[in-house]
């Protein structure tokens, strides 16, 4: 099996069976990317020490934002808000087909500049989105998603 045809098969999966997908009532806040119709909602829910133990997310989107939340979903249990930032700004970097990753921490006002993206697990699936700029933005709703939450 060549790679895309695996990377095309883990979109696949994590789009027909999404993980930790599950209504969102209308309160949580919902981001969209009018360009393909795709919307989230997300919930980051944090344990006593500050570790995220559970993202959930609902909404509507194509296979890339879906696979793409699903794989999301899974990969920032276990982090503290600040390993979160930076998975979101990795994964982000990653999906542009960025060579560099600005890590910027809130407050510290420190700055990283770390090597190419890797390591990203299941998300190096959508290593070939880079190349079609409506695409990125499908993949990147939710981490900027994510983002939006943690920069609060
Ligand atoms: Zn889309």
């Amino acid at each position: 099996m060549s790679l895309n045809l695996l990377y095309q098969e883990v979109i696949l999966e994590h789009y027909k069976h999404p993980r930790n997908k599950v209504p969102l009532e209308g309160s949580i806040a919902l981001h969209e990317n009018p360009s393909c119709g795709d919307s989230i909602r997300l919930k980051i829910e944090k344990n006593s020490s500050g570790k995220i133990f559970k993202v959930l997310f609902d909404g509507q989107g194509c296979a890339i934002s879906t696979a793409s939340a699903s794989i999301m979903t899974e990969l920032l249990v276990g982090k503290n808000i600040t390993e979160a930032r930076a998975l979101c700004f990795k994964a982000i970097a990653f999906l542009k087909g960025e060579t560099k990753v600005s890590l910027e921490y809130d407050g510290s006002g420190f700055q990283e500049d770390t090597d190419p993206p890797q390591d990203l697990g299941e998300l190096e699936a959508l290593s070939g989105v880079h190349q079609f700029p409506l695409r990125v933005k499908c993949a990147t709703l939710p981490w900027n998603a994510a983002l939006a939450i943690l920069q609060r």
